[in-house]
């Protein structure tokens, strides 16, 4: 097996339990490794540290997938997802492979219905897309199995975006439950792989609390939020949404849960809508901030937590004592501790005391590998105003 060899110190954050090489830290590669190909990962003093996948064309040269030395082959990687699909009870819409979080890194594979949507974000699973395929059908017998490997990091591999059928015949069009919801997805055209599962468990837990509540659910996309608070009873509910295609979606999926009429989609920025509401003095009962993320890199921490003050100040304004707001982040680099910060000084600016009823996360079926940070994505606070 080809071989890279570490440089001094470089070992520890491997060590530590994080899956990256990054170029920098190499010293030598072996000359008859291809990109694509199984590399052990060796210390400076030739000390295995488990093996990966190469690709030189990235800034994380070596993605490892096993801290011992181990065949990266076809039954490695059924022992991979065979694992992955034990960690999760069967439910209809699913994260099945999480990438880094299941030991996978850069495979996405979420189940929607009866369909599979497969996700490869490096060139070491692009080139395995096939097999992975075949796995996938052997494991969870799918009646089809669509790519949507259209993320534009796939440039970061030295990789163009591509999108299709993989197996089976499928047009994108399906319809799963979430929460008790139906929602009409489009596999092929939708946002992500379609939905954003990473949710899915925070619906119910926000639309028990919203029974006879005014609810603004803003950032709704399909209205993920805002369905399962009309379904669960809310006195009303409006969701915003800047993006025409999702908002015509959520529609669509409050007539196909009997929920039209009891909605208000609103297609606009959040951002004006916050104001606006704001200068108008409207108030709520429970506020959902679930915003895209607004950085994608540690230089620009400083506008995305701007960002974050303002819609969590004009939310918490318009909040009465009692009142629930749910607020999320889904950008790696702002931590837990740092949305806590944020929020609390918009609660001060808002002359609000706010009490913390519990930490939201990222669904379970999106694991955190704790020596992996970056698996940790979606953090949100349920926060309740205090009279
Ligand atoms: N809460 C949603 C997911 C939100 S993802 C769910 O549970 O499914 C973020 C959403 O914000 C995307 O749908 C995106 O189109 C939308 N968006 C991005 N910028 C926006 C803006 N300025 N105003 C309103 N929506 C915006």
């Amino acid at each position: 097996m080809p071989a890279i060899a570490l440089k001094p110190g470089k070992h520890r954050r491997l060590v530590a339990g994080h899956c990256w090489v990054y170029a920098g830290e190499i010293a030598a590669i072996s000359a008859d490794a291809r990109d694509g190909d199984t590399v052990e990962i060796l210390d400076h003093r030739k000390r295995s540290l488990g093996v990966g996948l190469l690709n030189r064309n990235s800034q994380i040269v070596v993605r490892r997938f096993a801290a011992h030395k181990v065949e990266l082959d076809k039954d490695f990687f059924r022992r991979r997802l065979q694992a992955a699909a034990a960690l999760r009870p069967t439910g209809d819409a699913q994260r099945l492979v999480f990438s880094e979080g299941d030991q996978l890194p850069g495979l996405i594979l979420d189940k929607f219905g009866e369909n599979l949507v497969l996700q490869a974000l490096t060139l070491g699973i692009d080139q395995r897309k096939a097999m992975l395929a075949e796995l996938a059908c052997e494991l969870f017998q799918p009646k089809a199995i669509i790519e949507r490997s259209d993320v534009p990091t796939r440039k970061l591999e030295g990789l163009a975006e591509s999108k299709g059928v993989l197996f089976g015949e499928s047009d994108g069009n399906a319809t799963v439950r979430v929460g008790g919801v139906r929602f009409a997805v489009h596999l092929l055209d939708d946002q992500k792989t379609g939905f954003f599962l990473d949710q899915a468990d925070n619906y119910a837990d926000i639309a028990h609390r919203c029974a006879g509540k005014r609810v603004l659910d803003c950032f709704s996309y399909h209205g993920g939020f805002a369905l399962c608070a009309a379904q669960a009873g809310a006195a009303s509910v409006e969701a915003v949404e800047i993006s025409e295609v999702a908002v015509a979606r959520a529609r669509q999926n409050a007539e196909l849960n009997g929920l039209p009429g009891k909605i208000e989609f609103v297609c606009a920025n959040a951002f004006d809508t916050l104001k606006k509401y704001d200068a108008e003095k409207r108030q709520f009962d429970v506020i959902v901030l679930d915003p895209p993320t607004f950085t994608r890199t540690k230089q620009h921490v400083d506008d995305a937590l701007r960002g974050y003050k303002e819609i969590n100040l004009r939310a918490l304004k318009m909040l009465s004592p009692g009142g629930l707001l749910a607020t999320f982040t889904c950008s790696h680099h702002i931590r837990a501790e740092l949305l806590r910060e944020v929020v609390m000084d918009a609660a001060a600016d808002a002359r609000k005391m706010v009490r913390l009823v519990k930490p939201l996360a990222q669904s379970p079926d999106h694991p955190i590998l704790l020596g992996v940070p970056e698996t940790e994505y979606l953090k949100g606070l349920l926060l309740e105003v205090v009279a």
